[in-house]
C-alpha cells in the first residue's frame, strides 16, 4: 500500500481504538443475561443482568456449571442436540426451563455461541439468555383463546367463512368444510357471493361497508342431487394486518364474515306445498290451452270451406241469384256462429313479469313430470349451473314452455321397443345468455321439419308415426315474449335437442 493511500486526509476524523475495558463494560452492563464458560460449561464470567435474572451473585455463580440453572425438566434430547451443535462449533438457540436461586422457575430463551481460537479449538462458550416467561404466558393466552374460539366456531351448527379484502378465505369452520365437500364447488363462499352480490370482489376491495347484508337466500343446484338452500348473512369486520410494514401504521383492512345456514329442509317443505299448487295450476292452464288450441284449430279449418262457399256465392250470383241468396244467408249465419266461437275462446291469463331463477323453473318442471318420466322409464340427467343469475320473466308461461319441451321429449322416446330413454336437462351461462338444453335419446326430428315444427297446428304424428307434440308453436311464442330464441337441433345421441337462450338483459313483452 502506498504512503499516499495510507496517510489520512488532513480533515478526516481520527479513528479511535476501542479500549479493551469497553468490551467488558458493554457486556457487563448489557440488558441480557450473559455468561462465558470454559468448554465444559463451567462459568468463568456472568454479567449484572445474569445475576438479576438468576438471583445468583457473580461470586456465587462463577466456578459453578451452567447445569446449576437447570430445573431438570427440560428433555435430555434437547441438551443432547444442544451439545451436538456446540461440539461441531455451531451456535445453538432454544428454550430451556431454568430455576432461579430461590427455586422459582422461569422459561429462558438461550443462545450459545462457541468461541474458537486461531488453532480451531473451542476455548469458551458465550451464553446469552432472557426470561421469556411473560411472553410465553401471553402467547399461551392468545393460543388458548384461539383454540377456544375455534372450538366454539367449529361446534356451531352454521358455516362460517372469513374472507380478507382480496377474497381469500382466512378462517372457516367444520360446517364450512362440509359445505365444500357437499356442494362440490371450488369455494362455496365465492359461489354464494357471486349469486347474491355479483360485484362483491370490487365492492369489498373499494367500498367494504357496502357488503353488509342479512339473511339472503341462495339456491345451489347440484348435478343429480337435490338443490341446497342456504341463508347467508355478511358482516364487514376490521382486521389487523400482521405484516411488518404495518408495525408503525394501523395497516387495518376489512374482512367479510359470512354466516351460512342450511335452510334446505324448511324450503323443501315449502317447495312440496308449492309444487302441489303448481301442478294444479299448470294442469288447469293446460286444459284451457287445449280448449284454446282446439277451438282455434276448428275455426282455422272452418275458414277454408267458408271461403269456398263465398267464391260459390259470387259465381252463382249471376247465374242463379235465388240459390246465391240462400247460400249467402247460410254463409252469413255460419260467420256469425264462427264469431261467437271466437269470442268464447278462453284467453291466456295475464301474468306479471318477476325475477326468476330458471334452475328453479326447470326443477319444478322435472318434479311435475316425474310420474310421466317414471311410467315411460326415462332416466333423467340434470346438469344445472350451480347458480344462475335471475332473469325477468313470467313463471307460469316459462313452466309451460319447459314442460312442453319435456313432454315432447318423453313422447319421442316412448315408442314400443325403444331402448335408450334418457332425458338430459342442462343450464349454463354463456356470454350474456342463459342457455337451457332439453335433449332426448329418441329418433330425432328430420332436418326439414325443424322449422315447420314451430308452425301452429303442425304435427308429425300421422306423418311418420312419430309425434313431436303440439306445444312448440306456443313454446316459441313464450320464448319470443321473453326476448329469447329457441331452436331444434340434433342431440349428441342422435335424438332431439331443444335449445332455449335468454339474454340476461332481456326485457319480456
Ligand atoms: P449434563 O450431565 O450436564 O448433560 C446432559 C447431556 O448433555 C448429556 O447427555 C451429555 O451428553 C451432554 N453434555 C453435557 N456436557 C457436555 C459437554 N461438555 N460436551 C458435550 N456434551 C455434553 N442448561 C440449562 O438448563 N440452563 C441454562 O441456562 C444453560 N445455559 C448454558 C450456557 C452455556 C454457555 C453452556 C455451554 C451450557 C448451558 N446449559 C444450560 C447446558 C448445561 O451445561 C447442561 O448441559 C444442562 O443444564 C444439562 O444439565 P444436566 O446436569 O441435566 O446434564
Amino acid at each position: 500500500m502506498s504512503a499516499v493511500t495510507r496517510a489520512q486526509a488532513p480533515n478526516a476524523p481520527q479513528k479511535k481504538e476501542l479500549p479493551p475495558e469497553a468490551y467488558r463494560q458493554a457486556v457487563d452492563q448489557a440488558d441480557l443475561a450473559i455468561s462465558i464458560t470454559d468448554p465444559k460449561a463451567n462459568i468463568l464470567f456472568a454479567n449484572a443482568a445474569f445475576a438479576h435474572v438468576t438471583g445468583y451473585t457473580p461470586d456465587e455463580i462463577v466456578g459453578q456449571n451452567e447445569s446449576l440453572l437447570s430445573n431438570h425438566t427440560t428433555p435430555p434430547e434437547l441438551y443432547q442436540s444442544m451439545w451436538r451443535e456446540l461440539s461441531a462449533q455451531r451456535a445453538w438457540t432454544g428454550k430451556v426451563l431454568n430455576a432461579r436461586k430461590g427455586g422459582e422457575l422461569y422459561l429462558a430463551e438461550l443462545h450459545i455461541s462457541p468461541v474458537v481460537d486461531s488453532k480451531g479449538n473451542t476455548t469458551h462458550f458465550l451464553g446469552m439468555h432472557r426470561d421469556i416467561t411473560e411472553m410465553h404466558r401471553l402467547e399461551s393466552l392468545v393460543l388458548n383463546q384461539k383454540h377456544l374460539i375455534e372450538s366454539v366456531v367449529d361446534s356451531a351448527p352454521m358455516a362460517f367463512a372469513l374472507l380478507d379484502q382480496s377474497g381469500r378465505i382466512v378462517l372457516d369452520n367444520q360446517e364450512y368444510k362440509k359445505l365444500v365437500s357437499d356442494l362440490r364447488v371450488r369455494e362455496p363462499a365465492h359461489t354464494l357471493l357471486d349469486s347474491l352480490m355479483p360485484q362483491w370482489q370490487e365492492t369489498l376491495a373499494k367500498r367494504p361497508e357496502k357488503c353488509n347484508f342479512v339473511s339472503r337466500e341462495s339456491r345451489i343446484d347440484r348435478p343429480a342431487g337435490r338443490p341446497r338452500w342456504l341463508s347467508v348473512s355478511a358482516s364487514v369486520i376490521e382486521m389487523h394486518s400482521d405484516g411488518a410494514d404495518s408495525y408503525f401504521s394501523t395497516g387495518n383492512q376489512s374482512g367479510l364474515l359470512l354466516v351460512i345456514s342450511d335452510i334446505t329442509s324448511l324450503r323443501e317443505e315449502q317447495e312440496k306445498a308449492r309444487a302441489a299448487v303448481l301442478q294444479a295450476v299448470l294442469a288447469d292452464e293446460e286444459r284451457t290451452a287445449a280448449i284454446r288450441e282446439g277451438l282455434s284449430a276448428a275455426i282455422f279449418r272452418l275458414e277454408e270451406p267458408m271461403n269456398v262457399m263465398a267464391s260459390a256465392v259470387s259465381v252463382l250470383q249471376r247465374r242463379d241469384p235465388a240459390s246465391a241468396g240462400v247460400l249467402q244467408q247460410a254463409l252469413a249465419a255460419s260467420r256469425e256462429h264462427m264469431e261467437m266461437l271466437r269470442q268464447v275462446i278462453p284467453q291466456s291469463p295475464q301474468e306479471i313479469a318477476v325475477r326468476i331463477n330458471l334452475n328453479e323453473i326447470l326443477r319444478d318442471v322435472l318434479e311435475i313430470c316425474t310420474p310421466r318420466l317414471l311410467s315411460a322409464g326415462v332416466m333423467v340427467d340434470w346438469q344445472p349451473a350451480a347458480t344462475l343469475p335471475p332473469i325477468i320473466g313470467r313463471p307460469l308461461q316459462l313452466r309451460m314452455l319447459f314442460k312442453a319441451l319435456v313432454d315432447n321429449a318423453i313422447e319421442a322416446m316412448n315408442i314400443k321397443g325403444w331402448k335408450r330413454r334418457e332425458l338430459s336437462l342442462t343450464s349454463a351461462v354463456e356470454r350474456d345468455c342463459i342457455v337451457i338444453a332439453v335433449m332426448d335419446t329418441g329418433p330425432g326430428i328430420p332436418h326439414e321439419w325443424r322449422h315447420k315444427a314451430f308452425e301452429p297446428f303442425f304435427t308429425a304424428k300421422n306423418g311418420s308415426g312419430r309425434h313431436i307434440g303440439t306445444g312448440l308453436s306456443r313454446a316459441q311464442q313464450v320464448v319470443a315474449d321473453h326476448g329469447g330464441i329457441i331452436d331444434l337441433a340434433e342431440s349428441p345421441s342422435g335424438g332431439c335437442a331443444a335449445i332455449v337462450e335468454f339474454r340476461l338483459d332481456g326485457d319480456p313483452i
